[in-house]
């Protein structure tokens, strides 16, 4: 007998507000909106809980939890994070910065999270505020009315089943994939900065004592930068960001052996190592440092990294992330509720999305470079510029606290640095123009 032809299913939904991608941005978006009465549809191509790299908070996110109602569940799963520590082969001694020194003193600590854990209490909680959360489903087109006044968006789940959802406003929250970014071809490559990643899960790490055991380490190498997180179930995430021609020596090598033999370059990580046992698969992930030529349209919004990501040596992405999902709720609201200040909602949103990368840029840029690494490992804090750059890696940057003044002293510390050391600064330039180079 003849084999039955495969029925092709479609569904056809409506909702006011369509969410692409279940992480940080698009799981808060979805809940504050569900929360204030719209219909929400939030659609996720994989199924929680899913691995996700970007396992340390920042003391801003903190606040941001609460005001979801998932600050009690994240505490449950979160290793604390009272601070950071640098360590550079440069410099003798390693210098450690606790974020209760930072300006507002109301976010002394953080969490280092799995975001398996942490992206699905985020997104259940979506679900638990009436959104519909459907997982297993990948956005794969849109089409916006002539009007702008709603768009319709073709899904694809797993089993075949197509479905089509007409919305009133779309959200990107789709993350590195910049689903939007993509279809209007928006997406910008960062001339000004280029890196590589790789990471992998580990057992058996060396930790500090009492409070200081789940600080977050930075050890600066000739390459680039290592990052180690301390996880609450003892297991450790270490992960190097390097030039992208770094990446490229590997050539045929196993991820894993260059991996190994990328740690065993940067002695003071070893010896933390010299017991531990790796639990997981090694990933790596290139060229991530990019911004879309547009936060939004009249009727949608990039949020998180599907707006913009630089680079992860502040922690920054979730806290941007979910940032960007509380400011674009409000934006999405204003929208659909007051028409008439629609415009100067989404001009509010725009000037809102630039000032994290603004921010943590200036210090991204120069996390390499010779003076800014000796004004880290030597804090002063004269005119409060410590407490004020304690207060960008905290996050705290969204205009609550005043930091302007000692940022701007700190700037002018470097650039003194810098004139001070002016055949190291013109090597350390001409060094990073080679470095951010694209390599295929
Ligand atoms: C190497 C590295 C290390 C990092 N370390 C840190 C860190 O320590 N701390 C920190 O705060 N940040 C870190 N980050 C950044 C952090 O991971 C991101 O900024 C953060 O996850 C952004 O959240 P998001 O919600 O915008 O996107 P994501 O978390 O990426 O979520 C996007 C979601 O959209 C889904 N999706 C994508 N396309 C579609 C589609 N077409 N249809 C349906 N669903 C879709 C994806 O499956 C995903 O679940 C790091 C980044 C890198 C590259």
């Amino acid at each position: 007998m003849q084999p039955l032809p495969k029925l092709s299913v479609t569904l056809a939904s409506d909702c006011d507000v369509l969410v692409i991608g279940g992480g940080p941005a698009g799981s808060t978006a979805a809940t504050l909106l569900a929360e204030r009465g719209y219909a929400v549809t939030l659609l996720e191509k994989a199924y929680h809980p899913r691995f996700h790299i970007g396992e340390s908070l920042i003391p801003a996110n903190l606040p941001l939890l609460e005001k979801l109602g998932v600050a009690d569940e994240i505490r449950a799963i979160g290793m604390e994070k009272w601070g950071a520590e640098f360590v550079s082969p440069w410099h003798a001694h390693k210098q450690v910065y606790e974020f209760a020194g930072a300006k507002d003193k109301s976010m002394p600590m953080a969490y280092q999270v799995r975001r398996s854990e942490f992206d699905e209490i985020l997104i259940r909680n979506a679900s638990r505020k009436n959104a519909r959360v459907v997982e297993g489903c990948q956005v794969q087109g849109v089409t916006f009315s002539a009007d702008n006044a709603s768009a319709e968006v073709k899904a694809c789940h797993d089993d075949g089943t197509i479905e089509t959802v007409r919305a009133r406003f779309i959200l990107d929250a789709s993350g590195r994939d910049t689903f939007l970014g993509n279809h209007f071809k928006a997406k910008k490559r960062n001339k000004k900065h280029n890196s590589a990643a790789i990471y992998g899960h580990f057992s058996g790490v060396e930790r500090h004592e009492g409070k200081a055991a789940g600080n977050i380490t930075l050890y600066w190498f000739d390459h680039g930068w290592f990052w180690l997180i301390p996880l609450a179930d003892g297991t450790t995430s270490i992960g190097v960001v390097v030039w992208p021609y770094y990446l490229k020596t590997r050539k045929n090598k196993l991820l894993e052996e260059f991996f190994q033999e990328t740690i065993a370059l940067c002695a003071p990580l070893s010896v933390r190592l010299k017991n531990a046992k790796l639990t997981s698969e090694v990933e790596a992930t290139g060229n991530f440092s990019y911004e879309c030529d547009r936060s939004h349209g009249s009727n949608y919004l990039l949020l998180g990294d599907a707006y913009a990501f630089i680079d992860p040596v502040f922690s920054s992405g979730v806290l941007l992330a979910m940032q960007s999902g509380f400011v674009g709720a409000d934006t999405v609201d204003k929208c659909l509720s007051d028409p008439k200040q629609a415009t100067a909602a989404l001009k509010k949103f725009d000037k809102a999305m630039k000032i994290g990368p603004k921010e943590f840029s200036w210090f991204i840029y120069r996390i390499t470079n010779p003076a800014l690494r000796d004004l880290f490992m030597n804090p002063s804090n004269i005119f409060h510029v410590k407490e004020g750059v304690l207060s960008v890696l905290a996050g705290d940057v969204f205009g609550a606290t005043n930091i302007r003044r000692p940022l701007r002293i700190f700037r002018t510390f470097y650039y003194i640095n810098s004139l001070l050391n002016i055949r190291r600064t013109f090597k350390a330039w001409k060094m990073r123009k080679f470095n951010i180079r694209v390599v295929d």
